[in-house]
């Protein structure tokens, strides 16, 4: 994949997120995109800095801070989300790091997060993360949990909560999650949706995502030689 073809993917799918949004009667606007940037070098990221793009993805705290403080001096006004799954006693390698955690999913990782703030440390804002599938492997909060952990963070804990964060069973059709996620976030009063990668980001967006996260279309396939 070349600069170019990255570039080029880049604006398709931005284009594609515009029509999907006009189709579902909603804003081109009301949709975020965030490029998916895990397992690529900082070279294959700078272009899309330079070209403009400021919101990006990481999974893993360690590659991200090998990657992002260089990035982050050059263009301090980029926003770097971690969306992968994250251990309390990692918590305070994310501050200064990331600007949004997405998966925000037990009271140990808010209680490790709470002492940090209370320590002075400015915190992240965060997305709660959604077992919208109830996968025994993966993480988030279930669907039955998910209004009163969303209040409990908020109310009691005072941390910044977003909206919700889900990532559908590889194996089911994604359309009843992201409806289920939709249905959770207005019950619990939360307004952001982050919901749709490469394969299904149009459907995401018919179902009200307002941020979706997309990698490999982008940037092809992960894990093929450069
Ligand atoms: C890797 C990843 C993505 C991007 O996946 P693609 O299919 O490459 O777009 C989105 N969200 C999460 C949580 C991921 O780990």
């Amino acid at each position: 994949m070349t600069e170019d073809d990255v570039i080029a993917n880049y604006e398709q799918v931005q284009s594609r997120i515009r029509r999907a949004a006009q189709e579902a009667a909603r804003s081109p606007d009301a949709v975020e995109l965030t490029v998916v940037s895990k397992t690529w070098p900082t070279e294959k990221i700078s272009p899309l800095l330079a070209h403009g793009h400021r919101r990006f993805g990481e999974n893993r705290v360690q590659e991200a801070q090998a990657k992002w403080p260089a990035l982050k001096s050059a263009y301090p006004d980029c926003c770097v989300h971690l969306i992968g799954a994250l251990q309390s006693n990692k918590a305070a390698d994310t501050i200064g790091l990331f600007d949004v955690v997405e998966s925000l999913d037990r009271e140990k990782l808010v209680h490790a997060f709470r002492r940090l703030a209370d320590d002075g440390a400015r915190l992240p804002a965060f997305f709660v993360q959604v077992n919208t599938g109830e996968e025994a492997q993966k993480s988030g909060v279930l669907p039955a949990d998910a209004v009163a952990f969303v209040d409990w963070c908020r109310n009691d804990q005072h941390l910044d909560i977003l909206g919700l964060m889900a990532i559908p069973p590889q194996d089911d059709p994604p359309a009843p999650h992201f409806a289920l996620l939709h249905e959770l976030a207005a019950e619990a009063g939360v307004s952001a949706l982050s919901m749709g990668m490469s394969g299904d980001y149009e459907t995401a967006v018919h179902l009200g995502a307002t941020m979706v996260r997309v990698g490999s279309a982008i940037f092809g396939p992960r894990g093929t030689p450069q």
